[in-house]
């Protein structure tokens, strides 16, 4: 027996566990202290109302033996027709056609990003972000691949352009971007795709924060880009979008016209689910399936504005401070430059100790995040109005 050693080549934690046991560790030493996290990405805001009832719903069908579900449907490798229609629905509105055969359900997008890996040899040189949501990264050091990174710098505003002369296979896009908040206009986007194109590369394009972009003008899907089609798998997510972290659930896109060595991706990526993955609840579907419809984009709508008023909240407390921040705008990421040039574990160290706040460390999502820090909208407004009074007296 031999084991993977890549996975010693890890990091020893996940950065969000390591924030967690900082925590943790802090609020056991002082359990008089309210303290409060503008860390992990995790939402607040209970379910939307149509949701919950479409659950309700749902349960009572699987109550009885004339409605009751067992595995999901083969024909779209498990997705029911009602959640597949109102997702092809919502791209519609943005004027991308999707057939019903190129939605993939899944309980999520973090297994998708890591699980579509199975589809590209381990020779693939993966082109990452630096700083990106980790995930990307661990997910191809486990599989022993060469990770090239694209510095995202304040100098080109944390949206990097593809270099001609770096050969990347495959390539992570991550818009609106965890953490640095920065979002692809089409232009951007447009170099990526048309680069992918040329290269025979495929994009694999992170749209888990698509609902946050207000600006009209923003893309919020890859497909809305020429040639997207050809080059993009794009993951969606409804755990921000609605509020399904604990829920769980999400769709991965791939287009027929996807083909590489003459295979389309399509093939592949159902023959890999057919195999590894047996499907999202009914309940769950049937709860997703309430989102994309008028009531439910209605009643998401006020959990989106709820969590831009916190961003706003934040993003005023550090233009009031003098601290410099991008983000916050099309994305429910603040992302700011640690002042006195202290590094971002320094500043965590601090802002837990004299604030009671604790947010996540730049540098744990690459090396061009040192010196930078992230700080969540996700929080209650209470608690967001709390931890903006302390950042007060603490920037002071
Ligand atoms: N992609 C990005 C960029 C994320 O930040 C997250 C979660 O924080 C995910 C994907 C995972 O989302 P899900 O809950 O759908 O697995």
């Amino acid at each position: 027996m031999k084991l993977n050693r890549n996975f010693l080549s890890l990091q020893e934690s996940y950065l969000f566990a390591t924030v967690g046991a900082k925590y943790a560790a802090y609020q056991a030493a002082h359990p008089e202290k309210k303290v409060i996290k503008l860390s992990i990405g995790d939402v607040t805001r209970p379910l939307a109302p149509c949701v919950i009832f479409a659950m309700h719903r749902a349960v009572d069908e699987m109550a009885k033996k004339e409605t009751f579900k067992g595995y999901g449907p083969d024909a779209t490798v498990y997705g029911y027709d009602a959640l597949i229609g109102s997702i092809r629905g919502r791209y519609a509105r943005r004027g991308v056609e999707l057939e019903a055969g190129e939605i993939f359900i899944s309980d999520g997008a973090k297994s998708d990003l890591g699980n579509i890996l199975d589809l590209f040899s381990a020779d693939n040189t993966v082109l990452v972000p630096d700083p990106v949501y980790p995930a990307y990264v661990d997910a191809n050091l486990m599989a022993g691949r060469n990770i090239v990174y694209a510095d995202a710098t304040e100098e080109n505003h944390f949206l990097p352009l593809p270099d001609e002369r770096v050969a990347a296979d495959v390539i992570y896009i991550c818009s609106p971007n965890n953490p640095t908040g920065a979002v692809y206009d089409r232009a951007g986007l447009q170099a990526w795709v048309d680069y992918a194109n040329r290269r025979g590369a495929v994009i694999l394009f992170d749209a888990a924060y698509e609902a946050f972009v207000s600006d009209p003008a923003l893309p919020r899907s890859i497909y809305e880009i020429e040639g997207a089609k050809t080059c993009a798998v794009e993951f969606c997510s409804y755990s921000k979008t609605a509020g399904f972290t604990g829920v769980r659930c999400g769709y991965t896109v791939v287009p027929k016209e996807l083909v590489r060595e003459g295979v389309p991706l399509g093939k592949l990526w159902t023959r890999r689910q057919c195999t590894k993955f047996n499907g999202v609840s009914y309940i769950t579907q049937m709860g997703a399936a309430a989102v994309f419809t008028e009531a439910g984009e209605r009643e998401i709508a006020e959990n989106l504005a709820y969590y831009r008023a916190n961003a706003d909240r934040i993003a005023q407390t550090l233009r009031e401070a003098g601290v410099w921040y991008t983000g916050g705008k099309d994305s429910p990421y603040i992302w700011l430059k640690c002042p006195h040039g202290m590094k971002s574990w320094e500043f965590f160290d601090r802002l837990l100790e004299e604030a009671n706040v604790v947010g996540t460390p730049g540098s744990g999502f690459g090396k061009n995040g040192e010196g930078f820090f992230r700080l969540t909208a996700f929080s209650t407004a209470e608690n967001t109005a709390e931890a903006c009074e302390r950042l007060k007296q603490f920037l002071r």
